[in-house]
């Protein structure tokens, strides 16, 4: 049976990153990456839908180790899904990828001191078994197969096509049509002035209104850094300019939130139209990053508002017609096209079933080490960005730390480590600390932060810098040994 000795799992932005970590920081290490779907990328080459572009910026999302060098710091899925490419392929990850091999289980024995692993291929049925070292899963966070749907009145009465930003068809043809966009999140507001522009009218309907902001697509502070500096040092320098940029208006959410309200409604002021219902439509009744903050480049949407071809509606749906949506309100609203932009479906390690000596992982009961491991299970890292900034910044630190695990490891000859909570004053907290509908619904299944470090989850770019890449890698909650009677020669195959 084969043996790897690290296990990537999917093959995104953040399998890519894994890749090159690993084979670069342990060229030791025999890897590959499995992936369920045929494709490399991910979310970047799943979502489809009209005006799909990053809402974080480039400069942070893209790699470390390979500066996003785009004039656009918001740009769009393609170039991105390219990006994620062309490193997989400069760098050779791309030969390590199993394609159509989807991770069902895992069985950590101490025995043996490693996972006894099932895939299925996802193109002919067929089961394949191996084992490894360490599985570094970087799944992402939500499902494939399907989005998150309420189970609307009436659905089945509707004329018109009801589609899930997730799915769209690539033949849907809205030119001309009114379109109804159920939700007000990233989705929503990313996708209403892409379609507004052929459209014969798009209509936002949301429950509640979201914090929406305004940013250049270009940037010209990262810009003129950029063509200041001599080539790699622009991309780091931009990167943390982003980076320290983006936590300190997060922070200034968070401490001073009747200010930062201000300034978001001084903005909308200046880009809707006079006497537009900022109170009704852009006014949420929460603080400002309680939930994620939207972000549209250029004010995109708010252009679309002031011209007319899109507009919001506040209200809630009472059912389904046949020619649109019925409101609480009373108001019917037309359609010929219905969007249904109300989100994702979380998952957590890829949905594998995971044991440890036969005992079912429990995620719901496991507190997050470092943010990217989990108490009580060896020798498994998780690849989760931030909720308050670009996901890769907090990858690539996890990377960079798996890597050091694995060579300390190695070194040592040790075997196994896991993280272990012998702190009884340490509580359990809800790991994502976002009151947004989609993080709520899957709350109770998905692990927990503690309150104490290193089972806190910082959301901070600069605490994680620190306590990642700074600090050594023994610490009393970290627990090394080597079960296996033969103690040479530590995780390498
Ligand atoms: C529409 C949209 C826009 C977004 N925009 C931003 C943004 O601007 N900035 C930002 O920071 N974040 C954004 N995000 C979050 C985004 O998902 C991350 O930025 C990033 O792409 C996640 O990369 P990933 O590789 O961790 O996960 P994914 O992109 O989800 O990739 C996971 C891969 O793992 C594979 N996989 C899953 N389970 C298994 C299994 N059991 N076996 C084998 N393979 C498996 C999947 O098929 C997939 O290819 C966005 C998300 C969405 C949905």
């Amino acid at each position: 049976m084969e043996h790897l000795d690290v296990l990537i799992v999917g093959a995104g932005l953040s399998g890519i990153g894994a890749g090159h970590y690993v084979q670069t920081e342990c060229p030791w290490a025999s890897y590959a990456i499995f992936e369920a779907r045929d494709a490399i990328g991910g979310t970047w080459d799943l979502f489809r839908y009209p005006g799909i572009r990053s809402d974080s910026d480039m400069f942070t999302l893209g790699y470390v180790f390979r500066p996003w060098d785009g004039e656009k710091s918001i740009a769009d899925g393609a170039s991105i899904l390219q990006y994620i490419k062309d490193t997989a392929a400069v760098e050779g990850i791309d030969t390590h990828i199993r394609f159509n091999h989807r991770i069902v289980r895992a069985d950590w024995s101490t025995e043996d001191a490693r996972w006894n692993i099932t895939a299925e291929r996802t193109d002919t049925g067929e089961t394949v078994e191996l084992s490894c070292g360490f599985i570094f899963s970087c799944s992402g966070y939500y499902r494939y197969d399907h989005g998150y749907q309420p189970d609307f009145p009436g659905m089945e009465r509707f004329g018109g096509p009801i589609i899930h930003p997730q799915f769209w068809p690539e033949d849907l043809d809205y030119a001309g049509k009114r379109v109804v966009v159920i939700g007000s999140g990233a989705t929503a507001i990313t996708l209403i002035p892409s379609l507004a522009t052929t459209a014969a009218h798009v209509t936002m309907l949301q429950r509640s209104p979201s914090y929406i902001t305004s940013l250049p697509a270009k940037d010209p502070i990262a810009n003129a850094l950029r063509r200041a500096l001599p080539g790699r040092s622009a991309g780091e320098v931009v990167r943390w300019f982003k980076a320290l940029t983006t936590q300190a208006f997060y922070e200034l959410s968070r401490r001073r939130p009747k200010l930062v309200k201000t300034i978001l409604r001084k903005g909308l002021e200046r880009q809707l139209p006079s006497g537009y219902d900022i109170d009704t439509h852009f006014t949420p009744s929460y603080n400002p990053w309680d939930q994620r903050m939207c972000l549209v480049p250029d004010g995109d949407l708010f252009k679309a508002i002031s011209a007319g071809t899109a507009s919001v509606v506040t209200d809630q749906i009472e059912s389904f017609t046949e020619t649109g949506l019925l409101l609480k309100s009373g108001t019917q609203l037309d359609a010929d096209i219905i969007v249904t932009a109300t989100g994702l479906e979380l998952l957590f390690i890829g949905g594998i079933d995971a044991t440890v000596d036969g005992a079912p992982i429990d995620l719901s009961t496991k507190l997050t080490y470092k943010g990217m491991m989990l108490e009580g299970v060896p020798n498994l890292a998780l690849a989760i960005g931030y909720t308050n900034a670009s996901w890769t910044l907090k990858c690539d630190l996890t990377c960079g730390y798996v890597c050091r695990l694995l060579n300390h490891m190695r070194e040592a000859g040790t075997r196994q480590c896991t993280p272990v909570n012998s702190d009884a004053s340490v509580t359990a907290r809800p790991l994502l600390g976002l009151s947004s509908g989609y993080i709520q619904r899957s709350a109770d299944r998905f692990p927990k932060q503690g309150s104490k470090f290193p089972w806190q989850v910082h959301q901070s770019y600069l605490r994680d810098y620190r306590a990642l890449k700074m600090r050594g890698i023994e610490d009393s909650a970290m627990v090394f040994s080597n079960p296996v009677a033969d103690p040479a020669p530590a995780i390498a195959s």
